[in-house]
């Protein structure tokens, strides 16, 4: 038997996305936008068909920790008044009575789950027809159908608690969940729901560890076959009290908890299924189908092959949908890929071998022994220079220390206290996307393009001056993506056409596939840094993606450590840093935005990823001369946790996201004594809002309480390029007059 823990909701060709925008934006009624759903569903579905049960309440129009919350009727009091699809988008996008709940990260991967807000005074109104709903559509098509249902653990844990104590809190939840439970239990003799909590990854919890037994208990007592489920790492503290508990089955992740093989011992003894994640739900390389088999064999030997269920290691939300659509990439890498239908297919595969193989899946086991044979050995992924130069001595520190440093780029630079600079990009026009894209289908011409772009720039450099930024920018306009842009110019990447997966909303990525040793043939942005840095005496800052970052966004190969792959992207990040300071760019930013995005689940495997991170970052910066200045910017606000790391980066410059937080975020600076200068953005450029000038300096005041003048720069939380001219240009000439008004005050 075969299953998995969900399917990519989306749409084959983004179907979900075109909707619901449509619907946002009045377009297509509500009517309309379910008729939809409802059609992708039973699309979905068929592509289960062959599996032992199709997923039901997977699908979402936004997101399923909000589809809980609002089933659980844990609305916050500001959208109390708000029913139906207006409530729940509320809390998803905002509305004029109230904003949008706070969107954060699922744990390691790049999807963005909407945080709930609970409240121990809160009074709960369960309504589960969505769910019920789902059911019985699945089963008039013919379909078992499977629930699944995010964990009690995992969404309580994940919520924001805005007044009371977690017990009470969680007290609460659990009384509506249980509701919630009873009436999804009246919809068979025992339903099927495999419980989402992934929470039990991250180890123990003392809030609610004793708690695990006789919730799941409980649960079980309903009548429910309780499947629980947790992914993206082992889970084995959980697991051992769950295997002393009722429930029906354990799922767990092989791919990305290895050690989950350690609880197999105690597995046997008890009367439960394994459902076995063996099938990468999160990448998208072929299953190595032998060894999968071999792992599978492994198991066996511990429990009767009846009690297992072979499983993807996650829900194929985070897996593309088809390759179908893509005639671009090189057939023989395609021939590689696993998208979702393929990963459904891996799994019948591996059912049939594993339990009753016929002369069919043998034939396929034998052609994807072929496939990954072939891959191993192609020349397509090895490239002998780079490994070489990996094995090489490699410089992974400045020359010079940053006392040193910042005494030579301060008498060669010559900039001011308080620096005014910005992140980067500057408001990417219809104009600008426009002909990027005319360019790339061929329709313009690459001087028409040059033109277009050198215009932009020209623009851009004319009002930094004009309004008196000291540190200037040429504002990105021939980038499309931070990642995209140097992928393209980089060997070992491939793009797609279609393989998009769901950021957060109707909001999909296309990450970047690297599926060989990559290296960097020529310069990515030496034309145009130059070409700004012609047009202007004051210094203009070169711009680049950091290793880390470009690693994190991407899909990366399977066969080599992420490490490795990390310190190829930092060499061609070093050779591009070299090219630039010798063109004569003295001031050069590294974007490492994803920094913190890799950070592992488990607290004991945090050091290994945060040594080569760091040394990536090093490798790829060592390289600057100590009079040629390096900024690194970071989308976020909280450090108190990787301060340290962030400290022996050694960038000589960091900017950070904390217009929302005031000074508060930036007092760990202080605490550790952090030397190297600081740009804490001044203005949150999420908004469309224009902050005044006494705004603006009310926030660098605030900055001075913490940090010397000496140590501060002044510039926006990020780059600006979602924010339209009409906003940026007042908000740069506030955020220059305050800094003006704010330094003569100094004086
Ligand atoms: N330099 C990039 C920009 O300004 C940085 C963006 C980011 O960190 N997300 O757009
Ligand atoms: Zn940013």
């Amino acid at each position: 038997m075969s299953q998995i823990i969900g399917f990519p909701r989306i749409g084959e060709n983004r179907e979900l996305k075109r909707a619901l925008e449509s619907f946002w934006a009045g377009k297509i009624s509500q009517n309309e936008l379910e008729k939809v759903a409802k059609e992708l569903r039973a699309k979905h579905w068929a592509e289960q068909k062959e599996l032992e049960n199709v997923c039901v309440n997977d699908f979402s129009f936004y997101d399923n920790v909000l589809d809980l919350a609002y089933a659980l009727g844990a609305k916050p009091a500001r959208f109390q008044h708000l029913s139906g699809l207006e409530g729940y988008f509320a809390m998803a996008r905002g509305h004029k009575d109230g904003q949008a709940c706070a969107m954060t990260k699922w744990f390691n991967t790049n999807y963005h789950f909407v945080v709930p807000e609970l409240s121990s005074s809160d009074t709960y109104k369960v309504n589960a027809s969505a769910i019920i709903d789902q059911y019985k559509e699945a089963k008039a098509l013919g379909y078992k159908p499977k629930i699944a249902l995010v964990g009690l653990f995992t969404f309580v844990a994940l919520s924001t608690i805005t007044q009371g104590e977690f017990a009470e809190v969680f007290d609460a939840v659990k009384s509506a969940y249980f509701t919630l439970l009873d009436e999804l239990a009246k919809l068979d003799s025992s339903v099927l729901i495999e419980f989402s909590e992934p929470i039990f990854t991250r180890g123990v919890d003392e809030r609610f560890y004793h708690l695990i037994k006789p919730t799941y208990d409980a649960i079980a007592n309903k009548g429910i076959k309780a499947v629980v489920t947790s992914f993206f790492e082992h889970s084995n503290e959980a697991s051992e009290i769950l295997l002393e508990s009722k429930i029906y089955g354990l799922g767990l992740d092989f791919v990305y908890g290895e050690k989950n093989t350690q609880i197999l011992p105690a597995l046997a003894k008890s009367d439960k299924l394994l459902f076995a994640g063996v099938i990468d739900g999160r990448n998208i390389w072929i299953a190595d189908l032998e060894s999968k088999l071999a792992l599978l064999e492994q198991i066996a030997t511990h429990i009767p092959k009846e009690r297992v269920i072979i499983s993807s290691s996650c829900s194929l939300l985070h897996a593309p949908y088809s390759k179908s659509a893509e005639t671009k990439i090189d057939s023989e890498i395609l021939s590689w890929l696993s998208f979702g239908l393929d990963k459904v297919q891996e799994l019948l595969v591996l059912d049939a071998l594993f339990k009753a193989p016929s002369d069919e899946a043998r034939a396929k086991l034998t052609h994807n022994q072929a496939l990954i044979a072939a891959r191993k050995s192609s020349c397509k992924i090895h490239d002998s220079a780079i490994k070489a130069r990996l094995e090489s001595t490699l410089k992974t520190a400045r020359d010079e220390s940053f006392a040193a440093r910042i005494k030579a780029q301060r008498a060669a630079l010559a900039y001011p206290n308080l620096a005014t600079t910005t992140i980067g990009s500057f408001p990417q026009t219809q104009e600008i996307r426009t002909l990027r894209l005319g360019y790339k289908k061929g329709a313009i011409s690459k001087e028409q393009y040059d033109d277009g772009i050198k215009a932009y720039i020209k623009d851009c450099i004319a009002f930094q001056e004009e309004i008196g930024l000291d540190v200037l920018v040429h504002g990105e306009p021939e980038r499309n993506d931070m990642v995209e842009y140097f992928g393209e110019q980089m060997k070992g990447f491939v793009f797609s056409q279609n393989a998009w997966v769901q950021s957060y909303g109707s909001r999909c990525v296309k990450p970047p596939i690297i599926y060989g040793d990559v290296s960097r043939p020529k310069a990515m942005t030496l034309e145009w840094i130059t070409y700004a840095q012609s047009l202007t005496t004051k210094l203009v800052k070169g711009m680049l993606t950091g290793p880390v970052t470009i690693l994190n966004w991407s899909f990366v190969r399977d066969d080599v450590p992420r490490s490795v792959v990390c310190k190829q992207i930092a060499l061609g990040i070093a050779d591009e840093i070299d090219d630039l300071q010798k063109a004569g760019i003295k001031i050069i930013q590294v974007d490492e935005a994803a920094f913190k995005e890799g950070y592992p689940l488990r607290a004991e495997n945090i050091a290994e990823y945060e040594s080569w991170a760091l040394e990536c970052f090093k490798l790829a910066t060592a390289i600057a001369e100590s009079s040629t200045q390096i900024h690194t910017h970071m989308c976020y606000s909280e450090f108190n946790d990787i301060i340290k790391t962030i400290e022996a980066l050694d960038a000589d410059v960091i900017s950070i996201e904390t217009a929302r937080s005031g000074n508060r975020l930036l007092q760990v600076f202080k605490e550790v004594g952090y030397t190297h200068e600081i740009g804490p953005g001044v203005y949150d450029i999420h908004s469309p809002r224009i902050p005044s000038v006494e705004e603006l300096e009310g926030q660098i005041r605030a900055l001075l309480e913490v940090l010397p003048k000496e140590q501060l720069w002044i510039n926006p939380d990020c780059g600006l390029k979602t924010r339209k001219w009409e906003e940026v240009k007042p908000s740069l000439a506030n955020l220059v007059k305050a800094t003006k008004n704010v330094l003569h005050t100094l004086q």
